[in-house]
């Protein structure tokens, strides 16, 4: 008798928390497990501003997958997800293939660009520990160039993050407090720098309680950012942007935050997709199969409340793992009565940089250091989730206050 085999691609929120899940309910003692990420580490994607900025160190939002995950009871594949066949059951990597009984799908997403142009060429992502690193180190070539030739081009302190929703508040709040350090250490004017969030609707963090988006706005401008709002960006250049209006930004520095897309992978594989992601059943499986999983950004959920999809959060993703982890358990012993998912929003918190946040918890506001403690408190959480007091020790967000 063969054990089935339960594949889950990506070890970000969604798939870690499966793995985690899997193991502390014995399922591996029953299937085996595999897990497929591109990296061996896994990284927390809502602290990624943070590197980008050069706030915080990128090895401290990551974390080598061994270190949570025990390879005894769970294998591990280092390698990208190229397709998923699934009239074969199998799923094709860059270097290899695997089959499965169980699949589930926790790739994550992809910068949303509207097919504007010039986006993939000329802009920057928040994506993973590989593009902000390079974000953050071109800033800091940028200001290093800027004394360093005869000719001054101001383009090169010049900063757009295009999108003010929640990553492009939280990105601007860290180099907004990140730009001081800079000019100090590379002798440059604070007064030279300019640093743009430029946003397409009415209003930064569209959906977002005003008064907190008042707060926000208020305090990142006191700190030199420059808001364009209901300015939609037609084109991004090497050299800036052109917005619809006709006017050019120069900027040698684009940062693109205007949210997100499923996995390109779905599409690829040829599973119906609304932006990318699958809209999922009450069990979290896709429509017409009983044996795939969708979790995270790549699954797609509706507010019936307001007949809206949820915005994609790493809240919503840990959750989901719970389910998901719940269901295959049950389908292995034979039931096929499974759970359904209903997400429990907790609140919505965004760091501001340094010690200041916005957030909404339940119907309370939070401003300032509260907000900022309780940012922390929830990244904190989700290590204890993931790896207990020791994880939270070796990578927590400790100062708190
Ligand atoms: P991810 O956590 O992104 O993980 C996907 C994993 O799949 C990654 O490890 C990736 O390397 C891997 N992968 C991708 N493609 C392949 C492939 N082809 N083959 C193999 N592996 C692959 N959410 C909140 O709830 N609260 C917040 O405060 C918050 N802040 C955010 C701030 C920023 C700057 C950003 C960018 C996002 C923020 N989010 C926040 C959203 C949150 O990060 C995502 O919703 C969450 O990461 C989704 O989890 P996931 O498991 O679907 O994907």
């Amino acid at each position: 008798h063969k054990k089935p085999k339960i594949l889950i691609l990506g070890a970000g929120y969604g798939g870690m928390m499966t793995a985690s899940r899997l193991l502390k309910s014995s399922v591996y003692q029953d299937a085996e497990i595999t897990l497929v990420n591109k990296h061996n580490y896994h990284y927390q994607t809502t602290w990624l501003h943070e590197p980008a900025a050069g706030t915080l160190h990128h090895d401290r939002t990551r974390m080598r997958i061994d270190s949570v995950i025990d390879m005894n009871k769970i294998n591990f594949i280092k390698d990208e997800v190229k397709e998923i066949k699934t009239d074969e059951k199998k799923v094709i990597l860059e270097s290899g293939e695997l089959d499965y009984d169980y699949l589930v799908i926790g790739l994550g997403s992809e910068p949303e660009t509207f097919g504007i142009p010039g986006v993939e060429e000329h802009a920057f992502a928040i994506r993973s520990v590989n593009s902000v690193r390079l974000i953050r180190e071109h800033i800091e070539y940028m200001f290093a160039n800027y004394n360093n030739e005869v000719e001054k081009h101001d383009e090169y302190l010049r900063f757009i993050v295009a999108g003010a929703g929640f990553t492009g508040i939280e990105f601007v709040g860290e180099l907004s407090e990140r730009i001081p350090e800079l000019c100090e250490e590379y002798d440059i004017d604070r007064d030279k720098v300019r640093v743009y969030s430029v946003e397409a609707a009415p209003t930064a963090l569209p959906g977002f309680d005003e008064e907190l988006v008042n707060y926000a706005m208020n305090l990142l401008e006191s700190r030199g950012v420059e808001f364009r709002i209901n300015t939609p960006i037609k084109e991004v250049k090497e050299d800036g942007v052109l917005l619809n209006d006709g006017e050019e930004i120069k900027a040698s520095t684009v940062v693109w935050t205007t949210g997100v897309k499923g996995n390109s992978v779905l599409d690829k594989s040829g599973f119906e997709t609304m932006r990318g992601r699958i809209k999922v059943e009450k069990d979290l499986r896709a429509p017409g199969f009983d044996n795939v999983f969708v979790i995270g950004d790549c699954a797609l959920i509706i507010n019936e409340e307001i007949n809206r999809p949820y915005p994609p959060t790493a809240q919503i993703a840990i959750q989901q793992a719970y389910t998901c982890s719940n269901n295959i358990k049950a389908l292995l012993s034979g039931s096929e009565k499974l759970e359904h998912f209903t997400p429990d929003i907790k609140g919505t918190v965004a760091s501001l940089g340094g010690k200041e946040a916005i957030g909404l918890v339940g119907t309370k506001k939070l401003y300032g250091q509260s907000a900022s403690a309780v940012k922390k408190m929830i990244d904190n959480r989700y290590l204890f989730l993931l790896g207990g007091m020791p994880l939270v020790l070796k990578k927590g967000k400790l100062n708190i206050f």
